[in-house]
């Protein structure tokens, strides 16, 4: 089979050309373009704390400036255990810095080690959806198969609601069979933000003990949590898990330092073995002079987390609001960088026509969610809105999506 494309002449391989280009890199590319406030891709306008940029700089200062250790630099991953421990998730007092942990560049590479070390050619791999979107990517690079539990959306909408998304426990015991090694868990979820709920993780824990399934979570929004009662739990912690979890989670969205990619994988020795088995052929290591910034962002980042969550929740409560008001309905999140949104009183075709027209004509850029869906049908009426942007940015978005009105179906639009 040729990978060439007769048209453009570029060449994909064969497992990775059904996914084209990443909606974030896209979507971003055209606010760019149209000079649009950015709510699409995830990512802070603000930067990090001066105390974890000014540790990086010294670090670079002091010589830091070659190779890490492949599994981190000790500070590092010590503070990352230490800080399982003070969370209370070491409830063995197993965690052992170097052992068990492993320091990648971000967590898409964790997702991407834990994906290619861990699976057989084969594999089934069950992913909520809408998932993350580099999920399916990296199960195709490992020659591993994704089976698709639903998260149904919320059977009501709206600020008063406060209702999330949920699944099927029945679905998700269906898709079990004999070719599944694992369930993927991300909470809280992107792009719904979603906090799987102590009995959902039970359950899902439940099934991952029966069938000797490993469960793979992305918790990289572990820490940005806006409700009372919405508690993070992280499904290691649970009867029969600790063995059978791969832990992955960042500094970039706890401390709003995306770009600099450090993240890490928590898991047994033996599972950990799986991961730094790819891990050490990929990058090798993380930039080492960031990972001695984050060393310093674990241990005295508290005050600064703080901080950020505060700034999210009123910019969540903001748009969330403004949204409402405008004629979206609106799924409140608990937790994450995201709001998603039912844009279908706008009279669009889809979600692309939406965030593309959103874009271009009124200002705000958005991530059509089908991206995050297996069937993009299912989400043409989405719409995902990022908030971890400073108040002026919000308050330019909210501004501009005042000038959105309904349009007809067909016609009008050119
Ligand atoms: N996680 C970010 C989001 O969901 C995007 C990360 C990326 O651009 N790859 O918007």
């Amino acid at each position: 089979m040729s990978n060439t494309d007769g048209t453009s002449g570029t060449r994909v391989s064969g497992a990775l050309k059904p996914f084209g280009t990443s909606v974030f890199a896209e979507m971003t590319a055209l606010a760019t373009k149209h000079q649009a406030a950015n709510l699409a891709q995830g990512f802070p306008d603000f930067d990090g704390p001066e105390f974890v940029k000014q540790a990086a700089t010294a670090a670079i200062g002091a010589g830091h400036n070659q190779y890490a250790r492949m599994m981190g630099v000790p500070a590092l991953n010590e503070a990352i255990a230490r800080s399982w421990r003070e969370r209370g998730f070491d409830t063995l007092g197993e965690i052992e810095a170097d052992s068990w942990v492993t320091v990648t560049t971000g967590c898409t590479q964790a997702i991407a080690s834990t994906m290619l070390g861990l699976l057989d050619p084969g594999d089934e791999v069950i992913l909520f959806e809408p998932f993350y979107d580099s999920y399916r990517p990296c199960l195709a690079m490992a020659r591993a198969v994704p089976r698709v539990v639903n998260l149904r959306p919320p059977k009501a909408w709206g600020v008063g609601a406060r209702e999330g998304f949920w699944f099927d426990e029945d679905e998700l015991r269906r898709a079990i069979g004999p070719k599944t090694r694992a369930i993927l868990i991300n909470t809280p979820h992107n792009p719904t933000g979603k906090v799987f709920t102590q009995i959902e993780l039970e359950s899902i824990a439940r099934l991952c003990v029966e069938h000797d399934l490993l469960a793979f979570t992305d918790e990289v929004y572990e820490h940005l949590i806006y409700d009372e009662g919405a508690e993070h739990v992280p499904i290691a912690i649970l009867d029969g898990m600790r063995e059978r979890t791969v832990t992955m989670s960042s500094l970039g969205k706890s401390f709003s330092l995306t770009g600099w990619k450090i993240g890490w994988v928590v898991a047994t020795p033996r599972l950990t073995a799986g991961v730094r088995a790819a891990h050490q052929f990929l990058t090798y290591g993380a930039a080492t002079p960031l990972q001695y910034a984050a060393a310093v962002a674990l241990t005295n980042g508290k005050d600064s987390i703080r901080a950020l969550v505060s700034l999210l929740k009123g910019n969540r409560d903001l748009l969330a609001g403004a949204l409402e008001r405008q004629g979206f309905k609106v799924c409140v999140p608990a937790a994450s960088y995201f709001i998603m949104a039912d844009h279908s009183a706008f009279g669009f075709e889809d979600d692309w026509d939406f965030c593309r027209t959103l874009t271009r004509e009124v200002g705000v850029a958005a991530i059509p969610p089908s991206a995050f869906y297996q069937d993009g049908r299912d989400a043409r009426h989405l719409v995902r809105f990022a908030f971890c942007k400073k108040p002026k940015t919000m308050e330019a978005a909210i501004e501009r999506l005042a000038r959105l009105t309904p349009r007809a179906k067909s016609g009008a639009r050119t």
